[in-house]
C-alpha cells in the first residue's frame, strides 16, 4: 500500500505565537528576535506582513529596520513557544499515533489508511489546518505525499495555510525546476559547492552522476541529496516517546589517533554539542554525564559524573566531559572518543524556567543554545559550529 505522509509546518511560528498572545500585533509587521532597545541581533522570525517588506529570518536587525522602520520588535520568549508547540503536537496526536516531531514547529504524520476514519487526504488536511488555526490560533501549511522528503518539500510550496500534494509522478514539473538550495538538507555550503559544479536546480542534481557527486559532497551526503532530488526517501515516521529513551550519546572514531590536547578538546566540544542538541530535540535532560576513551590499543575506559540537577545545556555537558577527560587521560594516543548523558528526565517546562531564573549565567547559556537550535531547526544541523571545523580526520558513528 502506498504510504500517505503529511508534513505539517507552522507558518512564521514565533511571530504567529506573538500574534496569538497579543491581539494588537495581528496584521502588523512584527519581528521576533534581537534586542528592541539596542537594535542588535538577528531576525529569528517575521510575520507575513514583515516578510512582505522584504524581511527574512537571520537578517541583521538594523538592516530589517532600515527596510521596514515601522516593524514592531518583540523579544523572543522560547518557553512560551514551546508551550504552544506542545499544544499543537497534542492536537496532532488526535489524528494518528504515528507522529514524528521534526522541530519546534513541524511534524510528520503517517496517515496511511486513515482515509477510512477521517475522509480523503485533502479533507483530513483541511480539518487539521482549521483545528490548529481555530483552537490555538496558529496558521500552518501541510504537504502530502508518499514519503517524508516529498511531503516536506510540498509543505514549503504554499505558505501560509497551504495544502499541497507532491506525488512522485509530478516531480519533474513541480520539484525539479526549483533552485538546488531549496532542497531540504542542502545548506549554504553545499549549495555553493553544487553551483560551482554547474548544478543550479534540483532537477540537475537528480540527474547528476552519483559517483561525481560523491567526490563533491562525500559519500553519505551525496547519496542522500541524490535520493532526495529524485524524490526517494525510505525513512519511516519514527515516533519518539521521551519515556523510552535511556541515554543519549555521540562518539567518533578517528582515522588518525589523536594526541594533541587542543584537537581533543575541540572534538569533545563537537561531541557535547551534538549530545546537547539531541537532548533538547528529544525534550529530555540528564543528570549523569559520561565519557568514553578508546586508546590505539583498544583499551577502553568510561567514566561518569552525576550532577545535582538534570541539564541539557551544551556548555555544561562540555565542561563536565572535558573535566572527566583531563582527569582520566593517560596521555596515550586515542582512537575513539564518546560523550553521553544518562539518568534522563523528561523535561518539564516549569522546572526549566525556575532553574533558569535561579542562575543568570546558565540562563545566558540556555539562550545561546536556543538561538543555535533555532537556526539548525530551520537550516540543518551543519549550518554552524561553535568550534573551529576539524576536517578530514574523523568519521562519526551515529
Ligand atoms: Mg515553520
Amino acid at each position: 500500500m502506498t504510504k500517505q505522509i503529511f508534513h505539517v509546518d507552522m507558518n512564521s511560528f514565533y511571530a504567529s505565537c506573538e500574534q496569538v498572545r497579543n491581539s494588537t500585533l495581528r496584521n502588523q509587521p512584527i519581528i521576533v528576535g534581537g534586542d528592541p532597545k539596542t537594535r542588535k541581533g538577528i531576525v529569528l522570525a517575521a510575520s507575513y506582513e514583515a516578510k512582505a517588506q522584504g524581511i527574512y529570518t537571520t537578517m541583521p536587525l538594523w538592516q530589517a529596520l532600515k527596510k521596514c522602520p515601522q516593524a514592531i520588535i518583540v523579544k523572543a520568549d522560547h518557553n512560551y513557544y514551546k508551550e504552544i508547540s506542545h499544544q499543537v503536537m497534542d492536537l496532532l496526536d488526535q489524528y494518528t499515533p504515528l507522529k514524528e516531531q521534526m522541530s519546534i514547529d513541524e511534524a510528520c504524520l503517517d496517515m496511511t489508511g486513515c482515509d477510512e476514519i477521517f475522509g480523503q487526504p485533502k479533507e483530513i488536511a483541511a480539518m487539521i489546518q482549521n483545528q490548529i488555526k481555530e483552537e490555538i490560533g496558529i496558521p500552518c501549511s501541510i504537504g502530502i505525499s508518499s514519503n517524508k522528503i516529498l511531503a516536506k518539500m510540498a509543505s514549503d510550496m504554499k505558505k501560509p495555510l497551504g495544502i499541497t500534494f507532491l506525488y512522485p509522478q509530478v516531480i519533474p514539473q513541480k520539484l525539479w525546476p526549483l533552485s538546488v538550495g531549496k532542497l531540504h538538507g542542502v545548506g549554504e555550503k553545499q549549495k555553493q559547492l553544487l553551483e560551482k559544479e554547474g548544478i543550479f536546480t534540483i532537477g540537475s542534481l537528480a540527474k547528476y552522476p552519483l559517483k561525481r557527486l560523491s567526490q563533491i559532497l562525500g559519500n553519505k551526503t551525496a547519496l542522500m541529496m541524490h535520493q532526495y532530488a529524485n524524490g526517494i526517501d525510505e525513512r519511516p515516521v519514527i515516533t519518539t516517546d521521551p519515556q523510552d529513551v535511556k541515554s543519549i550519546s555521540n562518539e567518533k572514531t578517528f582515522s588518525q589517533d589523536l594526541v594533541n590536547q587542543e584537537k581533543i578538546k575541540k572534538e569533545i566540544l563537537l561531541l557535547a554539542e551534538k549530545v546537547g542538541w539531541r537532548l533538547r530535540q528529544t525534550k529530555v535532560q540528564g543528570k549523569t554525564i559520561f565519557i568514553k576513551i578508546k586508546y590505539y590499543n583498544f583499551l577502553t575506559v568510561t567514566r561518569n559524573i552525576t550532577l545535582p540537577m538534570s541539564t541539557d545545556v551544551t556548555d555544561v555537558l562540555y565542561q563536565q566531559a572535558w573535566g572527566l577527560f583531563l582527569k582520566n587521560w593517560n596521555q596515550k594516543p586515542i582512537r575513539l572518543l564518546g560523550v553521553g548523558v544518562t539518568n534522563l528526565d523528561t523535561l518539564s517546562y516549569e522546572q526549566i524556567s525556575l532553574w533558569a531564573s535561579a542562575n543568570e549565567t546558565l540562563e545566558k547559556k540556555k539562550k545561546i543554545d536556543h538561538a543555535i537550535d533555532h537556526l539548525r531547526e530551520k537550516y540543518g544541523y551543519d549550518v554552524l559550529q561553535r568550534a573551529a571545523t576539524i576536517q578530514g580526520n574523523s568519521c562519526e558513528n551515529e
